[in-house]
């Protein structure tokens, strides 16, 4: 329902429920304000938005008074302009106020602040100048000098913490900052601390952020309207020249960014306002990680080729002609090729396609791909041909979420700030999960069941729901029912019966529910039964979707395009002549039919001597395989401990320096768009291919841009039909292929695997870490993150501490069949079941415990060696 009121003489229409600001903005009559942010509650508490209302008392707050029929507003009175002027010149009187005494000077006096304060305080030494919203006041209201004497705080620039400083000196107290971390983060790690004249902003007891829940999402430092936070890379950076939206790709979210551009490079990333997964947020990789990777002295600038042991600089186009050369030595089977779900559709589709096409090989795997336990692509054929769950931003209208195997505050934060918006609004959140969580933590359900047996547990939730009101449809009928035993469930579990009911009872409760699993669902081998077992059990609780959550940006995109040695593009089986029909027509040759080496088998056959020649695209962890490679092609954006092993190395764009699309796990197609020039001589992936294949004879990768690589994929790949560049805005384009028959396979309490062994026999259970990229080498480029990761840290239950021996902070030595690393012990009490440990995935994946196996596993047999009995 609308209003009609009058704002400065000219009538507008508002919704009822604005207050008088939202109306003014929506017809662009600027009020302006200090405290108030979108997205923010009003507080009134600057007064700058005071503003006059017919029949209503004093200056009432514009950000906090609702319109209402035939009110009459006025908002530049003399009154109320000289208000705000009085309002503005005690804020500045705490504030260094240089910037107002001496800005129309600044210039004769070649830009450095040298009079009437000190230089400390001077525009020019505050990293805001040219975007703080006091400046914009000051010239609004034209304020020339300030009656009262300024007040210097004094206090110390605190500059401890990893990604952004702070200096409570140009704090004008808005409060935006604590408003944006208790509403919108939902962390409350900030607050007014002390009284009177000395409050400031401050973490309880003043600690470092670091030892808060901080998880340094930035969004403090994105509303502050002064130089008061501001992000520690790019500080004096300035106003940016350009802002280009984009994509981040370093989860499977996809968060929109602003890439913040100035002289040719990006100085920041900002969430971007629209985004469609991200609602203007962003985790601390997206907002503080990316211009550090871009702009790192590791970046590989020009191709690179090994002369006499060492690796020399050479043109692409000797690089290239010898890559073409050698290359055309190799059969099929003895070329692999490896690449990154970081990368584009384009670019992975094109890799594909030159496996497929030039070296008629389908031994090509994405490096933190699905594994493939049959060898047929069926569970990535089951996971990703048909996204049909919730879209992201429909996790807060949840009122049950149940999260299985995965733990998103690490991995996937955006959709775990879904679920703290849910819970915020009385949701209700089971985990399942071994481990306790940051979800469990926060959970009103916590199911800790053993290591593998999540399909007993959720066949016994379902048996427990189906029962409750006789339920038993979708193929969950009373027959298949029968055959579960809620004691043998507990037992198998150790999870108690109360809670599979507690947790039944919230599902059947509570809707719309959504349920989200992650790689602890999809990398165990049970995984295609537990995502049966998900799948009925929404089908039971009605009105529940269902989500999948893959590691990687591209995970999904890389799939699409045919990273997979069973499946072409589209999820074409390649065994399958019909499937390959349309692509070898397209192509224009004859496709190798048998399925390639997943890539454990890609490792197997290095490790054999089968496979020869390997097309590496993208960051995998330190192999020593490597070494019997006779021929390793890197292409990359960073060096790595790989290129120890490379022929040649080719120096690969990152997102920020080229066009492309990326799909995230929504199945949304979303668009990167080149913000800066390519850094050194590098080239986008798609481009090297194509370039290669050309001097390998190839008459099919006729592409000059991004785009037209795209439309091929369009044309061949029925989700991408009509996809172009140019049709993604922002939102992207949700796409999904045809959905496909559910699967019916009974649930069953059998057939749970063993991973512990007599000689190896604990558990060792890894997941993604907040503060780290896919790999090492990535989150090596970041100075803030290397500054406070702990992956050396093992987690071991006090239950079997005390068998071992073992006391907090011992190092102790952690074997596997494959070989062994070194960790420092952290007991934990009750977060992990006896038998079971923990490793952060990257801890594991850079260690000599699984070299070349699956890098993406989440549970493996070991054994620890307390220190001195090694
Ligand atoms: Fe990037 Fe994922 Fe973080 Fe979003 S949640 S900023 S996509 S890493």
């Amino acid at each position: 329902m609308s209003v009609s009121l009058t704002i400065n003489g000219t009538e507008i229409k508002a919704e009822v429920g604005m207050t008088v600001l939202e109306a003014a903005r929506a017809n662009d009559i600027h009020i302006p304000t200090l405290c108030y942010a979108p997205g923010l509650r009003a507080v009134g508490a600057c007064r700058l938005c005071v503003v006059e209302i017919e029949k209503m008392r004093g200056y009432p707050s514009a950000c906090t008074v609702p319109v209402s029929d035939g009110m009459v507003v006025h908002t530049e009175t003399e009154e109320v302009q000289n208000l705000r002027r009085e309002t503005l010149s005690l804020i500045l009187a705490e504030h260094p106020y240089t910037c107002l005494v001496c800005k129309d000077y600044c210039g004769i006096f070649h830009g450095g602040t040298i009079r009437k304060a000190a230089v400390t305080t001077g525009c020019q030494y505050c990293p805001a100048n040219g975007q703080c919203e006091l400046q914009d006041l000051i010239d609004y209201l034209h304020v020339e000098d300030i009656p009262y004497p300024i007040t210097y705080r004094g206090l110390p620039v605190e500059t401890h913490d990893p990604f952004f400083d702070r200096d409570y000196n140009l704090c004008i107290l808005c409060g935006r900052c604590i408003r944006a971390c208790q509403e919108v983060r939902h962390n409350g790690v900030l607050a007014f601390i002390n009284r009177g004249s000395q409050t400031i902003v401050g973490t309880a007891f003043g600690r470092s952020h670091l030892d808060t829940e901080c998880q340094f999402c930035g969004y403090c430092v994105d509303v502050c309207p002064t130089g008061a936070l501001y992000d520690k890379r790019g500080k004096w950076e300035g106003k940016p020249d350009a802002v280009i939206p984009s994509v981040c790709p370093y989860c499977s979210v996809g968060c929109a960014v602003d890439v913040q551009v100035k002289n040719g490079h990006m100085i920041r990333a900002l969430g971007h306002q629209d985004g469609p997964s991200n609602d203007g947020q962003l985790c601390v990789r997206g907002r503080f990680g990316m211009v550090d990777i871009v702009h790192n002295l590791g970046r590989l600038k020009t191709p690179l080729m090994r002369r006499e042991d060492r690796l020399v600089e050479v043109s692409w186009e000797e690089a290239l002609a010898v890559v073409a050369e050698k290359l055309g030595q190799y059969q099929a089977g003895q070329f692999g090729l490896i690449a990154s779900a970081t990368a584009t559709n384009e670019e992975n589709y094109a890799l594909q396609k030159f496996a497929r096409v030039v070296m008629q090989s389908n031994n090509v795997a994405l490096a933190a791909g699905l594994p493939d336990f049959d060898g047929d692509g069926a569970l990535a054929t089951d996971i990703l041909r048909t996204i049909d769950g919730p879209a992201i931003g429909q996790v807060r209208q949840a009122a049950c979420i149940l999260a299985i195997g995965t733990n998103l505050s690490e991995s996937h934060p955006i959709l775990s700030l879904e679920i703290r918006h849910a819970l915020s609004q009385g949701a209700s959140l089971i985990t399942i999960d071994t481990r306790e969580t940051g979800l469990a933590k926060r959970s009103k359900v916590w199911l800790q069941p053993k290591v593998g047996t999540d399909q007993a547990l959720l066949a016994g939730i379902i048996k427990v729901l189906a029962d409750q009101d006789g339920r038993s449809g979708n193929g969950t009928g009373p027959a298949e029912l029968s055959a579960v035993d809620l004691d043998r469930v507990t037992a198998l579990t150790g999870v108690d019966q109360a809670k599979i009911e507690a947790a039944a009872e919230c599902l059947a409760g509570q809707a719309p529910a959504v349920i989200i699993y992650g790689s602890g669902v999809t990398h165990h081998p049970s995984a295609q039964k537990v995502i049966n077992a998900i799948r009925r059990l929404a089908a039971l609780a009605g009105n529940t979707g269902v989500i999948g959550v893959p590691g990687e940006g591209n995970f999904v995109g890389g799939h699409d395009v045919g990273l997979h040695p069973a499946l072409l593009p589209g999820y074409q089986p390649v065994a399958e002549a019909e499937g390959r029909a349309i692509f070898e027509q397209t192509w224009g040759v004859t496709l190798n039919a048998e399925p390639g080496r997943s890539y454990e088998g890609l490792v197997d056959g290095i490790r054999q001597g089968e496979i020869k020649a390997l097309y590496l695209a993208g960051e995998i962890p330190p192999m020593a395989e490597l070494e019997k490679l006779e021929f390793l092609v890197l292409q990359d954006i960073v060096t790595t401990d790989n290129i120890q092993y490379a022929d040649i190395v080719l120096p690969a764009t990152t997102f920020a320096e080229m066009d492309g699309t990326l799909t995230n796990l929504e199945g949304r197609i979303q668009r990167l768009r080149q913000a800066i020039p390519p850094i050194g001589f590098s080239q986008p992936g798609w481009l090297v291919v194509a370039d290669l294949a050309h001097r390998m004879g190839s008459q099919a990768f006729n592409y000059q841009s991004a785009a037209e690589v795209l439309a091929e994929i369009a044309e061949l790949v029925p989700a991408y039909a009509g996809v172009t560049l140019d049709s993604l805005d922002v939102a992207g384009q949700l796409c999904r292929f045809p959905a496909v028959e559910p699967d019916t396979t009974p649930l069953s309490l059998d057939g749970i695997p063993e991973i512990a062994s007599t000689e190896f026999p604990l558990t060792l259970i890894t997941e993604r870490n907040l503060l780290y990229y896919h790999g090492a080498d990535l989150t090596d480029q970041v100075s803030g993150m290397n500054l406070i990761k702990q992956e050396e840290i093992l987690q071991l239950s006090s239950a079997d501490a005390a068998r071992l021996g073992i006391v907090d902070g011992d190092l102790v030595k952690v074997v596997s069949p494959y070989g062994s690393t070194e960790c420092i012990v952290e007991i934990t009490n009750g977060s992990m079941p006896a038998g079971t440990v923990f490793a952060s995935f990257n801890r594991v994946n850079n260690s000599s415990l699984f070299p070349g196996l699956t890098p993406s596993a989440k549970a493996y047999a070991i054994r620890i060696e307390p220190n001195g009995e090694v």
